[in-house]
This record gives C-alpha cells, structure tokens and sequence, in this order.
C-alpha cells in the first residue's frame, strides 16, 4: 500500500513538473546553473512595498488570487492566512486560491494545508481552471511560492524550468509576492516575476507580514463579518 501510494505520489508530481521520472532523478531542473531572463541571472527592476500599500490595494480590489507555496508552509501561516481572506470576503471582495500540482513539497501538500485553516474546498482552484482568470484578477498574492510562478518556465528555453506548467501570475493587474528575502526556490534559479512592473516585493516571515496585513485591514475598516 505505502509502495504504491508512494509510485502514484510520484507520477503525480513528475506531471506537475511536466518531466520524466528520469529527468527529475537525475536531470537539470533542480540545482542547475542560474539562468535568467538577463545574461546574469541578477534582478535588475525590484520594486518592494509596505504592508500599508498593500493593505490599500486590497481594499480597491473587487477579484484576489491567493498562490500559495512552500514558504507558506515553513511559517505554518495558513490561519492568518485564513483570517485575512474573511477579512476581505467580509468586505465583499471574491477570494479564490490558485493551487499549482507540486507547489510545497509533495503533491496535496497546499490542499492539506488550507484545508487545517478551515478553507472551503470550493474556493481551491486548480491551474488550469485558474490560469485563464488571472487577466480579470486585480491582486494575486503569492505566498511563500517561486517556482510555480516563473515565467521562464514558459519564455526562456534555455531555463531548466522550461516546459514546466506554471501559474500565469504576471496576466493579474498587481501582483504582490511575500517572502523573506531575494532567495531562490527549489530550482535554484532567478526568477523573472519579481522584476515585472506589476510586481511589489513584500518581505518578510510569510505568518507576520500577514498579521502585519490584517491589522492595516483593520485600520481601514475592512473585518471578517460575524
Ligand atoms: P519554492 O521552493 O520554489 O519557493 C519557496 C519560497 O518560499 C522560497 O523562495 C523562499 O524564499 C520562500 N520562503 C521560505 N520560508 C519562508 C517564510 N517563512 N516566509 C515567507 N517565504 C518563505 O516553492 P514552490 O511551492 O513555489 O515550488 C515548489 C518547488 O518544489 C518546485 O520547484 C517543485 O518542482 C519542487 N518540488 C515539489 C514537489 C511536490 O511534489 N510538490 C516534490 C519535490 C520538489 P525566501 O527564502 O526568500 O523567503
């Protein structure tokens, strides 16, 4: 049983990456030399934000995705997470989340996840149901997640994540990405997201910036109904 749970985990996981189960063993995605959208593979167009900015966003947004990923899963943020989507849903904004195959580090991982923060099962949306959407949306917030969102893994073929499906991200009107710093993801290698004009760097522990987040929501009036 465990044997063959763990074959059908794996195949799972090598679609999600859109790899054979001989590239993901032993080929180039993971741990290969930076490749980036410039020769350097250096961030050349960062634009970090305040909670506060957030916070203001938000509150003009009609439509928000949430992309979460491993980081989320490293701050155990999920509640607050959650108490942020009733804040928002409480002032009547649509909040959805976008659950990538192999965000985290086992397939199911994020669904597992939201689901311990009470998160209806009906607002996770697969990939590519949520991929078309992302033009109507006006605020994605990624969370602790990097690879799933590079789009190099769709224009640059030289990148050793090139053909791996990704979430489209970037189509959103304003995209924030939370994490700690400028570190890469499991693939190791930058990523182009966080140079796009549409992209604001929110840093920090995924679990405190999003009590940061809450307590600004607050400030502008915007609770989870009782
Ligand atoms: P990634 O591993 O690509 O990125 C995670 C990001 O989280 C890091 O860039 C890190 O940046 C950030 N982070 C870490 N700790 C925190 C924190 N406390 N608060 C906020 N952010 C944090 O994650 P994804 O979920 O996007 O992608 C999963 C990757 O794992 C893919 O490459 C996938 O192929 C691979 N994988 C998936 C498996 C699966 O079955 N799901 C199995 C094996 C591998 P920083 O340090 O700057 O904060």
């Amino acid at each position: 049983m465990v044997g063959a749970a763990g074959l059908i985990l794996t195949k799972v996981m090598c679609n999600g990456m859109n790899r054979s189960l001989l590239s993901v063993l032993f080929g180039g995605a993971i741990g290969s030399t930076p490749s980036g959208g410039n020769d350097s593979g250096e961030y050349v167009n960062i634009t970090s934000c305040s909670v506060e900015e957030c916070a203001l966003t938000l509150e003009a947004a009609e439509r928000v995705v949430i992309v979460p990923g491993y980081g989320l899963a490293v701050a155990q943020a999920q509640h607050t997470l959650r108490e942020v989507t009733r804040a928002l849903e409480g002032n009547g904004i649509d909040v959805i989340y976008a659950i990538h195959p192999v965000a985290g580090r086992m397939p199911g991982h994020m669904n597992v996840l939201l689901a311990e923060a009470d998160v209806p099962y009906e607002q996770l949306k697969e990939m590519d149901v949520v991929n078309p959407e992302f033009p109507a949306t006006d605020v994605v917030l990624v969370l602790g997640a990097n690879d799933v969102v590079n789009p190099q893994a769709k224009n640059n073929p030289s990148s050793p994540l090139f053909g791996m499906p990704v979430l489209d991200v970037q189509e959103a009107r304003t995209v924030f990405v939370i994490k700690r710093g400028m570190s890469a993801g499991y693939s190791g290698i930058k990523n182009d997201l966080f140079d796009l004009a549409n992209t604001s760097m929110l840093f920090g522990d995924a679990k405190k910036v999003l009590g940061d987040l809450l307590l600004e929501l607050k400030e502008l009036g915007i609770s989870a109904k009782a």
